[in-house]
């Protein structure tokens, strides 16, 4: 049985490609330099996957920054605004449109899939000009042949490119993406030509759309274009790769049904049913199938034994040399190298595979089924799987009952949100539009060293404590000076707001250099959710208090929410994840009544991941949302009336889930908004009755670039048109800890200026209008 892998992580096993990429950025170093690092990664991942004996080893799965963004360079899909005249597309054009650049924002950025991943928006239109600008594919393909190592050029199937574009600014949300396929396909022909010049066997198509709900003619469109292709693709071997969930039925007839495709890849771990659709519905008869047992969404050990039985009943179907041991999506998903974790003891890395250990599982198992079984990797795999099921490490049986007890019945706030709204305003006094940041502030290369100094030892609790602190006072200082409203105390001491969190509860444990891309150069390090989880002590009551301590403005009080905890973390797999959802709910529950004892009045409890952890498919999304909305309620149902809840999501595109987002029952929510042609605020043009207080963020914080006064008052103006004033906050898109201190003063000043401005226009032009709750607030002004 031969092995495959569908994708590889960029980032390298110690980040060296995000180091080498924030250099070049800060003009530090040379695009060769760049360039070096690059090429060094790829050519180390792609010998690594040779050595282990993959069969097939893919290439072009690298990324400067985004493989979306990759596939609209080498269409030439560049937005007009960034001015490129046409050639090969170098960096300056490719990081502007992934970044922005001092004159021009970013183009919109959203998650790839149900992952943590983000992917650089197309954006297309009846005038998009596609010609053939970015060779990468190509050169990747013959770098690695270069170092005499056979690889499958990947690229972003035409079908799911266009799926995943959006309509350029200016043009109909109504126009058919999809009828741009013909000259989207004229450039694949393009490329294909010229891989098949270049000796390329194999090509690789990703079309992870086609496990999303499809209707007819979406799914025709896979028919078109790859019958459209088939003569280009005649004299290669063509695979098809989808991921991340079962294929529909439909597609899945649609999908074996193409003509000239050599072999299909699905995934077989969260794909629960393809094998009982591949058992039923027949599989075409002399094609390969990719059979996807080893997860690439996650750091546990395969389970050799029963992936063996998968393969078993698989090759029964499609035979021996016709079944090929894959991946389940992109290893890009996962963490890189066990190698690297010298912290994690024993027992619990016994537990685990990350990439470079999953490459070795494909090509244990497809070894095993070809007679060549590795007895002793066998052996210790089992003896790893036992463990894990019978350590006590894993189970706390309090909190399995604590969790147990909370299913089936339902936890709300007594007070409607209105009657808190007004409790909580007579307690705070806030001004109309109150202006508020999203939790982070900068976070400074001293800062850094501080902690991490701390980490090793290096100096003592006093001295770390004393850094902290200060960094507090300064952060609330400049706060008070911009006359922000409700004040943060900028999170010094996190490093992330999951992974601290995940520090102080048990049932967590951590990696060194665990890390995963999340977008451009930034990665995470998700904490791995391997036991029971309970929280010993309180996490963050210290420094709120010393933060409120420090001003007669309100503090918030900074949690991360238990969906988000769960979405962002490694989750473990043998109990189901609303389970974990719960225990986690409990915990942070814990954390807010304490905060709220210590006289913290306003709480924010950031679910950002919230939306991300949908499932794909809409029948599934009930189940979910109402686990998940259930799991926040719980954190905050106990509270008073006068504590205020604020929640936070780096998100815009909820339209579809607005009505859970109000089940929530949060008092103001504060939503990523500026970044994407504020979309978000549709919903309540279509209607959507909003009640409670909102912040939908008036600047985008992921790029370097300074909002303008009048941008902001006419993003301002845009929000007011759609939401009462009396319910609208001000504040940015998400946390500032990225920026720089040069980028946040003069943004958050704007801000604060451009809400003075329109408290003004306000309090001139709608005075009748408003509650006299407000009018005294005016005549601060
Ligand atoms: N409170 C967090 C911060 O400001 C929220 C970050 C996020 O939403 N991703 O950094
Ligand atoms: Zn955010």
């Amino acid at each position: 049985m031969a092995s495959h892998i569908v994708g590889y992580p960029r980032m390298g096993p110690k980040r060296e490609l995000k180091f080498a990429l924030e250099s070049f950025w800060d003009k530090k170093s040379s695009s060769e330099d760049l360039e070096k690092v690059a090429a060094d990664l790829r050519s180390s991942i792609w010998k690594q996957m040779a050595d282990a004996g993959t069969k097939y080893i893919p290439s072009n799965t690298f990324s400067y920054y985004d493989q979306v963004l990759d596939t609209t360079a080498m269409l030439g899909a560049v937005p007009k605004r960034y001015g490129w005249n046409g050639g090969e597309i170098g960096f300056d054009t490719y990081f502007s449109m992934a970044r922005g650049n001092a004159t021009l924002p970013a183009m919109e950025m959203t998650k790839w899939f149900d992952t943590n991943y983000h992917y650089i928006v197309p954006e297309l239109g009846p005038d998009t000009k596609f010609s053939y600008s970015s060779h990468k594919a190509v050169s990747e393909y013959k770098e690695a042949k270069g170092l005499g190592i056979e690889t499958v050029p990947v690229l972003i199937g035409p079908v799911s490119y266009l799926l995943l574009s959006k309509p350029e600014k200016g043009v109909d949300k109504s126009f058919s993406l999809l009828s741009l396929l013909g000259d989207v396909l004229s450039v694949y022909k393009e490329v294909i030509a010229e891989l098949k010049a270049a000796g390329a066997k194999w090509i690789q198509f990703d079309e992870p759309t086609l496990v999303l709900d499809l209707d007819d003619s979406k799914l025709q469109a896979f028919t078109t274009a790859y019958s459209e292709l088939e003569s280009s693709l005649s004299g290669l071997e063509v695979l098809i790769v989808s991921y991340f969930a079962d294929v529909p039925a439909e597609a899945y007839k649609t999908l074996t049904g193409l003509k000239g495709i050599s072999g299909f890849g699905f995934d077989l771990v969260r794909g629960t049913k393809t094998l009982d659709l591949i058992k039923s519905a027949g599989f075409p008869s002399g094609k390969y199938l990719f059979a996807g047992v080893v997860d690439g969404r996650n750091i546990w050990a395969n389970d050799l034994a029963s992936s063996v039985d998968t393969l078993n009943a698989l090759e029964a179907i499609v035979g021996k040399d016709k079944l090929v041991v894959s991946t389940s999506c992109s290893l890009m998903h996962t963490a890189v190298d066990l190698v690297n974790e010298t912290k994690l003891d024993s027992e619990i890395k016994s537990w685990l595979a990350f990439a470079a250990q999953k490459v070795l599982e494909v090509n244990a198992l497809a070894k095993a089924s070809a007679g060549q079984k590795d007895e002793a990797f066998f052996v210790a795999n089992a003896a790893a799987q036992a463990s894990r099921k019978s350590s006590p490490r894993v189970t706390n049986e309090e909190v399995q009952k604590a969790a147990a007890a909370l299913k089936g019945s339902d936890h709300r706030r007594a007070t409607n949100v209105s009657a808190r709204l007004d409790a909580q305003q007579k307690k705070l006094n806030l001004p109309v539009l109150p202006t508020t940041t999203i939790g982070s502030f900068p976070q400074t290369m001293d800062l850094r060293r501080v902690r991490r100094e701390y980490k090793a030892n290096k100096i003592s609790e006093e001295e770390y404590v004393k850094a902290i602190k200060e960094e507090i006072s300064k952060v609330v200082k400049l706060q008070e000076e911009l006359d922000i409203d409700v004040l943060v105390h900028g999170e010094p001491e996190r490093n992330d707001m999951v992974e601290y969190f995940g520090e102080q509860l048990s049932g967590f444990a951590f990696t060194a250099n665990g890390w995963v891309q999340s977008y451009g150069s930034r990665c995470v390090k998700p904490p791995i959710i391997y036991g029971d989880v309970s929280r010993p002590k309180a996490m963050t009551v210290f420094w709120s208090s010393m933060a409120q301590s420090m001003t007669s403005r309100p503090m918030k009080g900074m949690l991360t929410g238990p969906v988000t905890i769960l979405n962002w973390s490694f989750v473990r797999n043998d109990q189901p994840r609303f389970e974990t959802c719960y225990q986690i709910a409990l915990a942070i529950k814990k954390e807010v009544e304490d905060l709220e004892a210590a006289g913290i009045t306003v709480i924010q409890i950031d679910e950002a991941a919230l939306r991300e952890g949908l499932p794909l498919r809409k029948s599934e999304h009930a189940f979910y949302l109402d686990w998940a909305v259930h799991s926040f309620r719980i954190t905050n149902c106990g509270v008073q009336d006068t504590t205020q809840i604020h929640t936070h999501m780096c998100y815009s595109n909820f339209n579809d889930i607005i009505h859970s987002i109000i089940d929530m029952d949060a008092d103001v929510i504060t939503i990523e908004n500026s970044r994407s042609d504020e979309k978000l605020l549709s919903v309540f043009r279509e209607g959507v009755k909003y009640g409670a207080g909102i912040g939908p963020g008036v600047y985008d914080i992921h790029s370097p670039r300074i909002p303008s006064t009048e941008e902001i008052a006419d993003r301002i103006n845009k929000m007011l048109a759609v939401l009462e004033k009396n319910i609208l906050w001000v504040n940015p898109d998400c946390g500032l800890k990225t920026r720089k201190y040069a980028e946040v003063n003069p943004a958050l000043t704007n801000m604060v200026s451009a809400c003075k401005l329109l408290r003004k226009e306000l309090a001139s032009t709608n005075f009748t209008s408003f509650h006299l709750m407000h009018l005294d607030i005016i005549g601060h002004i």
